[in-house]
């Protein structure tokens, strides 16, 4: 039953090993960095001491999820060199620079929801190939081009892909899947269309503490429909209602969040659910499976007890649409000055940082952010951030300091 695909379809297996052994150099020499290595031996530490010191978390940057889909793309080109056509569905993963290496192969990406006007516009046949990112697509993306008889290589992470697979279970079950994460986002585009795609269940997608209490508060008071699914346009399936299709639910979540946010989402609901129909009904009324991935969690983990040392200042990178990245960020700036930017040319000078502001959605300006004297600088990276870019950062803030770490490592 699962993503099954009309006669026409041909997806296409890349992970044979004569194939990846031939895009793994490409993909090295790409994204890999001597210098991140080198630290990593030294116990993630590069220092001048009295003058700045650089701790790189013990976890960070690339995930398995990451480096498969990108081998993916990469062995897409290597097996359908030009002048097949090879089309990915938005982003690869969240990274620019990862983005233009993919773009620069002369793959070219479409929406990550195209309409039939745009896939008229392409004028398709059954050579033309079609990339599906990490995150997943939609199912009813997935299906037009699968009847479009185009190829499909298919990138979408096996921990997403054990999200869609609980929340196709809460649907045959006809119970809601309340889906902690960004209704925005690709994966829970893609997840939440699980919902409806194989059976009668609906979703509702919340992304705050509130939204989840606002949901809850409603489970026990009832209150004005209207009023809910104007709140939560766009997060909910056609035809939600939440009079009725709130006495059951399921609660799932986009690989990428906060755990310990998505622990108090599940908390809440089931606390609201044991309160309406007793502790004794409760397993007709609520599930819930905890879907942040080992990748995430470990990231998380790891950033947790850097944040423990004594630190000046935390440098996070990432694209700045990556979920994950956007996490590591909110960690630091609950403890100490955090900039999170999406490369070295970010860092004017020592007087000037650009950086992303993920309430605002806008790159702020802060002046005097390196502080004078000796420094000690956290470090970490998204699942989507390559070591190349870490290692032009940390290259960057020595250089700021006029220390050359070529110099640095040789002594
Ligand atoms: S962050 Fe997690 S779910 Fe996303 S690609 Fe990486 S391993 Fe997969």
């Amino acid at each position: 039953m699962e993503n099954e695909a009309p006669a026409a379809a041909k997806k296409v297996n890349l992970r044979r090993p004569d194939i990846m052994e031939a895009v793994q150099a490409q993909v090295v020499n790409h994204y890999r960095s001597d210098l991140v290595n080198r630290i990593r031996q030294n116990g993630g530490v590069l220092s001048m001491p009295g003058r700045l010191t650089v701790k790189l978390a013990k976890e960070f940057g690339f995930c398995y999820g990451v480096e498969r889909a990108i081998d993916l793309a990469y062995a897409a080109r290597q097996v359908f060199p030009p002048p097949t056509r090879i089309f990915l569905l938005g982003e690869i993963i969240h990274n620019p620079e990862v983005n233009r290496q993919i773009s620069d192969m002369g793959i070219v990406s479409v929406s990550p929801k195209p309409d039939d006007a745009e896939l008229a516009g392409l004028h398709l046949n059954s050579a033309d190939v079609f990339i599906i990112p990490a995150f997943g697509t939609e199912v009813s993306t997935r299906r037009k081009i699968e009847a479009l008889g185009c190829q499909t290589v298919d990138t979408t992470c096996g921990d997403v892909m054990s999200v869609w697979k609980r929340v196709r279970q809460y649907s045959k079950e006809t119970v809601t899947s309340i889906i902690h994460g960004k209704a925005w986002h690709e994966e829970t585009m893609a997840t939440s269309s699980q919902a409806r795609a194989y059976g009668s269940g609906h979703y509702l997608v919340v992304f705050t503490l509130a939204e989840t209490d606002y949901v809850c508060n409603y489970i026990l008071n009832g209150g004005n429909k209207e009023e809910f699914l104007a709140k939560f346009q766009g997060a909910y399936s056609e035809g939600f209602d939440p009079d009725q299709h709130l006495s059951a639910v399921g609660v799932a979540n986009q690989t990428t969040m906060l755990r310990g946010e998505t622990e108090e989402v599940q908390r809440r609901l089931r606390q609201a659910m044991t309160q309406k129909h007793g502790i004794a009904n409760l397993e007709q009324h609520f599930r819930f499976f905890d879907t942040i991935c080992g990748a995430t969690q470990d990231r998380q983990d790891a950033l947790e007890k850097l944040l423990l040392q004594p630190l000046d200042l935390l440098l996070v990178i990432g694209g700045y649409n990556s979920s994950n990245t956007s996490h590591l960020a909110e960690m630091g700036e609950a403890k100490l000055p955090t900039y999170f930017i999406k490369n070295a040319a970010k860092m004017e000078d020592d007087k000037l940082i650009h950086h992303y502001n993920q309430h605002t959605k806008l790159e702020d300006k802060t002046p005097n952010w390196l502080p004078p004297g000796n420094t000690t600088i956290g470090i970490t990276a998204g699942a989507s951030c390559p070591n190349n870019l870490i290692e032009d950062v940390i290259r960057r803030v020595f250089e700021l300091r006029g220390i050359s770490v070529q110099e640095l490592l040789a002594g």
